[in-house]
């Protein structure tokens, strides 16, 4: 009997009553490992009826007294690192270093999230006229919905919850399926650190989970990361049931690599950005773009032996480069939109179909793949491979590069390659895309600055994190006051002025 995996509500595990459940793998085995509990529409709305009470008392202690909370979560998760990162790899297939640089951006974003009383302040006006004070502050704006992808289990339900908390909301975490107990270890930890229960919960599921947060008329709000077509669905449907929406979702982010790059470093930061986290990563690097054949040539010259030399492996294997993919469906995705691109002629440099490690043999593993002269009308140019997969574009000039960027549908991140600093200016400047690196392979913005896409990367207008986190987790409210010794005139029919 493999374990079952319940949900946390109101500050307890809870098990599942729906009678529904999926299948928990481990992917470096093909083998199930756990089951997970599917959430029905009545156990949404118990889990909604608990977290507004929880929300009634939490959004009234005053913001400080939250504030610590939230850093006694810093701690402990700084203490809890390596167990975490077990509960989150075994599930994910991540390796272990992968893994801690993803639960440290969890913790800048906890820590970030400490700090939220500043950022609430609000605004003040002393005597706009008449001994009339006018002010605006911030509150929370109720229960929020937080839809989380499988591919960064700790980290994205943190983006969103810890700065919903931090605000005053209570939140309730439906991650994905695909890796549940990451996201329950996250609780624990939450109610250790002296969260109120029924502030912080999860529920797991699928579509009738997802569907009953975003029609309960006490969920105000929802936060969702994920692929496009459900972020496109969540954003739509959301916003028809009168809630606020963010949807980050899908990319195809490009490296241009200008003829002054240093190829080496340019080289490297493919590689590390191509197939870290097997390409599972909505930053990930999957389209190189070089201007110039002879750029082009030395790119290729020296991608082609660092892919071959990548390594499948487990988690827990020190020397592994590339993890298996999530889902045997994945895996063989990825080997059919390969395959795809043989097919439409692009040219298939590193083949990493058909890759396997003994003792591994069913596990969803794809090696590291690497496809030369691929063109814009290729499906696997059009399409979010999310695998080990790098497509480098058949050489084209600079004009055209920025072009091919600006033609695409997603717009998450993007990064140049150049010594030039105007090329990197007028590059930036040009772009429609959400985060751009000059020289940076993977510009994922720190927890103090906003993170969020263009084009059909994000729906909605707020970003994630940073500053901006504060307006989509708070409503505002603005105060006209004064004081019964202010007033001088008797009764004014006509609309009020500073005259
Ligand atoms: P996904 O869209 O399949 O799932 C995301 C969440 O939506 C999960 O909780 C899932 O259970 C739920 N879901 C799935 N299908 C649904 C449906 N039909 N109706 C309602 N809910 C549904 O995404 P994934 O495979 O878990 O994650 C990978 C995707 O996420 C990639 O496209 C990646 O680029 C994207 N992503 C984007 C960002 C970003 O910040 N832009 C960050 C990480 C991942």
């Amino acid at each position: 009997m493999v374990e079952t995996i319940s949900h946390f509500v109101g500050g307890q595990h809870v098990a599942g009553t729906s009678g529904r459940f999926g299948d928990v793998f481990n992917p470096a085995t093909g083998e199930v490992a756990s089951k997970v509990a599917y959430a029905s529409r009545a156990e949404i709305d118990a889990v909604v009826r608990n977290a507004v009470a929880a929300h009634e008392v939490w959004s009234n202690t005053p913001s400080p007294k939250r504030a610590a909370v939230i850093f006694r979560m810093r701690e402990l998760m700084v203490a809890n690192k390596d167990r975490l990162a077990q509960e989150l790899c075994k599930e994910h297939g991540k390796t272990l270093a992968d893994a801690a640089g993803e639960i440290q951006r969890g913790i800048d974003v906890v820590e970030f999230a400490a700090g939220a009383p500043h950022l609430m302040k609000g605004e003040f006006n002393h005597n706009i006229g008449g001994g009339i004070d006018l002010y605006s502050i911030r509150e929370p704006v109720g229960v929020i919905g937080g839809i989380t992808p499988f591919n960064f289990p700790v980290m994205i339900p943190l983006w969103m919850g810890a700065m919903a908390i931090a605000c005053g909301n209570a939140y309730i975490n439906k991650p994905s399926e695909r890796d549940p107990s990451a996201p329950m270890m996250l609780a624990e930890l939450w109610k250790e650190a002296g969260l109120p229960d029924g502030v912080w919960n999860v529920v797991h599921g699928d579509k009738e989970a997802v569907d009953a947060l975003l029609e309960h008329p006490d969920v105000p709000a929802i936060s969702f990361v994920g692929s496009t077509p459900v972020g496109e669905y969540i954003y739509q449907h959301g916003c028809a049931h009168n809630k606020r929406v963010q949807a980050f979702c899908g990319a195809k982010n490009h490296m241009v690599i200008m003829p002054d790059a240093d190829m080496d470093q340019a080289a490297d930061a493919l590689i590390g950005a191509g197939y870290g986290s097997a390409g599972e990563r909505c930053m990930a690097i999957s389209v190189a773009v070089p201007v110039g054949e002879e750029t082009s040539k030395a790119l290729v010259d020296r991608l082609v032996p660092k892919v071959q030399a990548l390594r499948i492996g487990p988690y827990n294997d020190p020397e592994a480069d590339i993890n298996p993919l999530i889902t045997r469906q994945a895996k063989e995705r990825v080997e059919s939109l390969i395959q795809r691109g043989v097919d439409e002629g692009a040219s298939l440099l590193v083949d990493g179909r058909g890759a396997t490690l003994q003792g591994y043999e069913n596990g969803f593993f794809v090696g590291a793949t690497l496809i030369d002269q691929v063109h814009t009308n290729m499906e696997i140019y059009k399409t979010e491979i999310f695998g080990p997969v790098l497509s480098v574009m058949a050489p084209c000039g600079y004009e055209d590069a920025v072009q091919m960027i600006n033609d695409h549908e997603y717009g998450n991140g993007v990064a140049i390659f150049t010594r030039d600093g105007d090329t990197a200016r007028a590059f930036s400047n040009s772009v429609d895309v959400g985060m751009i690196g000059v020289n940076v392979p993977i510009p994922v913005p720190m927890a103090f600055h906003n993170f969020g896409g263009a084009k059909r990367s994000k729906f909605g207008d707020t970003q994630m994190h940073g500053p901006e986190s504060i307006r989509f987790f708070t409503k505002m409210k603005t105060i006209s006051s004064r004081w019964p010794s202010g007033i001088k005139e008797g009764a004014q029919l006509a609309f009020p002025t500073n005259n």
